[in-house]
């Protein structure tokens, strides 16, 4: 059965890890998907990969932090898949790994710009679409971090829990428009990302990835693939009387 069949979904930073995973599910039930990301090489490939397995998706360059980007590139996607249902708000980065009182402004700023400006501005210019269309579903990429503390990367925390409460608050916002929106947080999955911030610790990349598998009550930390299932029945309407709502997906992380 396809889930999503003949809707139309824009996935940003669909281009690796959470995101790739998550526009190839929803391309392989049935959505048209937009492929977002500022790295284009690796986006193509991903809508190449859609349209080889009979899929209907195309790569557009879209820095989430940029306003005017994220209008021009959505009204080109609504021209040509002819409207927007799905919203994927996937784009984040984990930014600088300090204590509070050594972190630069600019390093902060960097941070919330795209983990939460990216979110408002693709948020902002998706709603009409969805307005139009009668509905839709905005899925925001939060975390376990936006929930409960960690003693590291500040600015994640903080652009990690506005995310949360952007959810809940959008949600009630947008009902009457018949659109939903919900956060998913997602434990330490396996992307470029936290093997990124593995290469870097001091203890090296084996002995940190042994460390997060263990802070999951599972014992390893996750898959993409975890993470886009949650994000495909978010956009199915087997989700339609869910908004507001957070889908912990962590490997029982946060109920210790
Ligand atoms: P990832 O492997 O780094 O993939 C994210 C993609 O988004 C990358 O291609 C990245 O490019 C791109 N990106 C970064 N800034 C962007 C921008 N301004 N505009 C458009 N694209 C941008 O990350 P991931 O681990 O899949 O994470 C995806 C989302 O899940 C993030 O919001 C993250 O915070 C959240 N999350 C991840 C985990 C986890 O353990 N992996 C846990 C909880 C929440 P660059 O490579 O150039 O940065």
């Amino acid at each position: 059965m396809k889930r999503v069949e003949g809707k139309v979904a824009v996935v940003t930073g669909g281009a690796l890890g959470i995101g790739r995973e998550s526009a190839l599910l929803l391309a392989r039930h049935g959505a048209k998907v937009a492929v977002t990301d500022i790295n284009d090489e690796e986006g193509e490939s991903v809508a190449r990969e859609i349209a080889e397995s009979g899929g209907t998706g195309k790569y557009w360059h879209l820095d989430t932090s940029r306003e005017d980007s994220v209008a021009r590139v959505f009204t080109e996607v609504a021209h040509e898949f002819g409207s927007i249902d799905i919203l994927v708000n996937n784009a984040g980065i984990a930014g600088v790994n300090k204590p509070t009182h050594e972190i630069t402004a600019e390093e902060w700023d960097t941070v919330l710009r795209i983990n939460i400006n990216g979110v408002f501005y693709c948020t902002k210019h998706a709603v009409p679409y969805m307005q139009k269309a009668g509905g839709g579903s905005i899925i925001n990429m939060s975390s376990i971090y936006g929930i409960v503390g960690a003693a590291d990367l500040p600015p994640y925390h903080a652009s990690k829990g506005a995310v949360r409460l952007m959810t809940k608050n959008d949600a009630l916002i947008y009902a009457g428009d018949n659109i939903r929106v919900n956060s998913i947080h997602p434990g330490f999955i396996w992307t470029p990302l936290v093997e990124k911030l593995a290469r870097e610790s001091p203890e090296g990349l084996d002995a940190f990835r042994r460390g997060l598998d263990n802070r999951h009550p599972l014992g390893h930390v996750g898959e993409p693939e975890d993470i886009a299932y949650g994000v495909l029945y978010l956009a199915s309407d087997e989700a339609k009387f869910i908004t507001g709502s957070e889908l912990v997906i962590d490997g029982g992380y946060t109920a210790q």
